[in-house]
């Protein structure tokens, strides 16, 4: 760990306040986001952590060997222990692994609707032992961690992170930065990602947003990731009402404002049959008298 202190030291001298550590393997990365606050990068995935005097506070294990690499991370650069572990969500490609990054002396924090599916499920990771409904504040040392659920946005119990003084923000999934939402939004409610981002801009300013994936912001970032999600609901809400089917829709909605944006080629169809079907499963519009009939009507149930 000596040479990777070092170049750590030298990229934070070089860059004045990232330091970006690249371990043995490159699949990881630690990266100073502000003051005590730290990004966690696995592969195409991210979390969080906040240091203090009296321990890390930690967000989603990611995986099992991601998990091991984080604590033994910690352990390393910051000799403290891993006192609290919060879940973003309960899908498992943020929460597997708990266990690798806690000790008996953890304490595991979910918001109430992801605990119970975790539970439910017996998801391969540590449980929650403690939970929440609304808004939890996490004090440790002279700093805190203030948890908020917004209501239902990408699977179950998905909560925002802020971490203070520094004020940086995390959420996962339900927001991403410079990039679209993934592929045809599976497990995500639609109208509850726009209302929930819509609430994290009525709080007071955060000074640096982090998400589950894709790049670090600021309000200006999170704002234009609402356009283009209220673009995508409004502009397929609006031909479904009309009758079109998700073919024509796919080819008329081309959102070209947004076409820089990531995966924008890749994934434009694949967000529109995404809200598509969210409107069939959810709000029944091939059960609409008032819609006309379309080519691409599901059978009712
Ligand atoms: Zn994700």
């Amino acid at each position: 760990m000596f040479t990777l202190r070092r170049l750590c030291a030298l990229l934070y001298l070089s860059t004045l306040s990232i330091c970006v550590c690249a371990g043995p393997d490159s699949q990881y990365q630690v990266q100073q986001i502000k003051d005590n606050v730290y990004r966690f990068t696995s592969g195409k995935y991210h979390s969080a952590f906040m240091i203090t005097k009296s321990g890390a506070f930690v967000t989603d294990p990611i995986d099992s060997q991601s998990a091991l690499y984080l604590k033994r991370y910690i352990k390393e650069n910051f000799d403290v222990p891993v006192t609290f572990m919060a879940y973003s969500h309960n899908h498992i490609d943020h929460t597997a692994g708990g266990e690798n990054l806690t000790t008996e002396n953890t304490t595991v924090i979910a918001h109430k609707e992801a605990a119970r599916n975790i539970i439910n499920t017996q998801l391969p990771t540590a449980y929650p032992n403690l939970t929440f409904t609304d808004e939890l504040v996490v004090e440790l040392a002279d700093s805190r961690v203030k948890l908020k659920y917004y209501g239902r946005n990408n699977g179950y119990g998905s909560v925002s992170m802020r971490f203070e003084p520094a004020n940086v923000l995390l959420a996962v999934d339900w927001i991403t930065l410079n990039r679209l939402p993934y592929k045809n939004l599976k497990g995500y409610d639609i109208e509850g990602m726009i209302t929930s981002t819509k609430a994290v801009l009525q709080e007071p300013e955060f000074d640096i947003f982090i998400g589950g994936h894709a790049d670090t912001g600021n309000r200006k970032d999170v704002e234009n990731y609402l356009a283009y999600l209220q673009a995508l609901y409004t502009g397929v809400n609006t031909q479904m009402r009309k009758g079109n089917n998700l073919q024509s829709i796919q080819k008329s909605l081309q959102l070209s404002q947004f076409n820089h944006l990531k995966m924008f080629d890749e994934w434009r169809e694949l967000n529109i049959e995404g809200v598509y079907n969210t409107l069939i499963d959810m709000s029944y519009y091939d059960m609409r008298p008032d819609i006309p009939p379309t080519q691409s009507k599901t059978e009712s149930n």
